[in-house]
Parts: structure tokens; C-alpha cells; sequence
């Protein structure tokens, strides 16, 4: 009895360790999937990054139907952080929205 559950014990460590692996690896596959043209992007911050990972930028242009959420222009469409990063703002479904790059600037002037 004592044997199984140690058993029992190691195998569930070893599960928590592949899940860890796991985790990381997409980790990992999201940082240079988001490392996009040379030049265009710089910064190379870990989790404070600005960087907006693949599956958000994904699940936020989904919801935002692809277009700016200003104007509707699906033209010169950038992400924009609602709260901006320099203030706190994450790199997260939440906080990001879609901006045609005219309706950006507006708004950065604004802050
Ligand atoms: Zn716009």
C-alpha cells in the first residue's frame, strides 16, 4: 500500500514536471514568434513585455471583428494597449484593442 502511493506520488511529480516543460516550451515558441521583423521590434523583455503574444493579438482581432474599433477601417490596423504599457498596461486580451494607425495617433497625442 505504502509502495503504490509513493508510486502514485512520482508519477504526479513527474506529470507536474512534463506540464512544466510543456508550459515553457510554449513559452518559449511564443517569445520568437513574436519577434517579428528585425528593426521593428527591439525590446526584448521577458513577462513585463510589450510584446502582445500570438494567441492574444489572435483572440483580439477575432473580437474585434478585424477592424478598428474607433473608425472601422481594417485598413493600417495596429494593436494598441487600452491602458498604455508605460503606465502598467499588460500585453493581455483585456487591454488590447485593434487601431487603424491614424485613430493610434490620435490617441497616443491625447494621453
Ligand atoms: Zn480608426
Amino acid at each position: 500500500m505504502f509502495e503504490y502511493e509513493e508510486g502514485v506520488t512520482e508519477l504526479g511529480a513527474n506529470y507536474f514536471r512534463y506540464v512544466q516543460d510543456l508550459a515553457e516550451a510554449a513559452e518559449k515558441w511564443e517569445e520568437k514568434e513574436q519577434c517579428g521583423p528585425p528593426g521593428r521590434v527591439a525590446e526584448t523583455g521577458r513577462a513585463a513585455s510589450r510584446h502582445i503574444p500570438m494567441n492574444v493579438k489572435h483572440n483580439v482581432w477575432r473580437r474585434d471583428g478585424g477592424a478598428c474599433v474607433e473608425c472601422g477601417s481594417r485598413e493600417r490596423l495596429e494593436y494598441d494597449h487600452i491602458l498604455p504599457f508605460s503606465k502598467g498596461g499588460a500585453s493581455t486580451y483585456r487591454n488590447v484593442q485593434l487601431l487603424c494607425e491614424p485613430c493610434n495617433r490620435t490617441k497616443s497625442a491625447s494621453i
